[in-house]
């Protein structure tokens, strides 16, 4: 079967101001190294307010609607800005993911890759921050066992970053569990080990800074791998950020493309073993631009030949 890649014009209509790291050259990069990637190629839909609400509230998604400029920049927090095709892009990325999960679940295809910003996994439910406004993966989650009826999902967050917004939004989901690997110390601080989830349903990895590619793989194998195992989800969920490669200017984790080509290699085959297969991997960060657009292709590279 086949990988799908959901994606849409509408990300690169959400700017960002000058110099800053999440950037629409980002989504261009990206694509250009799929471009000749053999993909079912699907245009990523506009979330509703039904969707987002799964996970943030009505007046959250009324309030950055009620900031969205008509032009300019609106600041949100530090470092997250909405422009006028700031939501649309935040819409069609929680859309896409949701879409993903249909036609992963519904064995349309294989796999499935979304690439879209801005990113989602440090939304929180009521705030917007590091370069984030809704968290497409956790919807995604509450989406496949809300409304397709799953029992188990996991999210495995392998952005250099923790995912704190993810792990805010599934705190207390049972019947999912998140997994965060992240450099630490690092912004935004949050995702030590002693943060486990209402119902032990979250497993956070931190990275001490400099850790290269063969200290990921050996802590994936000793604790992220096994916990996935026993959980056995019926669908995988993959907050895919690429800023743990060793080119990245926002952190100092020292991964190289094939890292991220392994990690993404043992994912697949986890879901071959517990989870029929089901993958939906969806873009967080990364900020070289040539490290995203390696790193990425090597990424998706590893989903097609899982899905073959
Ligand atoms: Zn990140």
């Amino acid at each position: 079967m086949a990988t799908a890649l959901i994606t849409h014009d509408a990300a690169l209509r959400h700017e960002t101001p000058p110099g800053h790291p999440e950037r629409i050259a980002r989504i261009e990069h990206l694509l250009h190294a799929l471009a000749g990637f053999d993909l079912v190629r699907v245009a990523a839909q506009i979330a509703g307010d039904e969707d987002i609400e799964r996970c943030h509230p009505a007046s959250y998604i009324g309030s950055l609607e009620g900031h969205a400029p008509a032009r300019g920049f609106h600041q949100v927090d530090g470092d997250t800005f909405l422009s006028p095709g700031s939501l649309e892009a935040a819409r069609r990325g929680v859309g896409g993911v949701i879409e993903a999960v249909d036609m992963v679940v519904g064995g349309k295809v294989a796999n499935a890759f979304v690439a879209m910003r801005p990113p989602g996994h440090h939304a929180e439910r009521q705030k917007s921050m590091g370069f984030c406004f809704f968290g497409n993966a956790a919807i995604g989650a509450k989406y496949a066992l809300d409304v397709l009826g799953l029992e188990r999902v996991a999210v495995v967050d392998f952005d250099v970053h923790h995912g704190n917004g993810t792990q805010d939004l599934l705190w207390h989901e049972k019947r999912a569990l998140f997994v965060s690997s992240h450099q630490s110390p690092l912004w935004p601080g949050s995702g030590e080990p002693h943060e486990t989830g209402a119902h032990d349903n979250v497993l956070n990895v931190p990275l001490p800074p400099g850790s290269d590619g063969a200290r990921m793989r050996a802590v994936y194998e000793d604790r992220v791998f096994p916990r996935l195992k026993a959980f056995a989800p019926e669908l995988i969920i993959v907050s895919a950020g690429f800023d743990a490669h060793r080119a990245d200017p926002l952190a100092n984790l020292n991964w190289e493309n094939d890292d991220f080509a392994w990690v993404t290699e043992q994912l697949c085959a986890i879901a071959a073993e517990v989870s029929s297969g089901r993958v939906v991997s969806t873009l967080e960060g990364g900020y070289d631009l040539q490290a995203l657009s390696e790193a990425g292709a090597a990424h998706v590279a590893a989903l097609m030949e899982a899905g073959r």
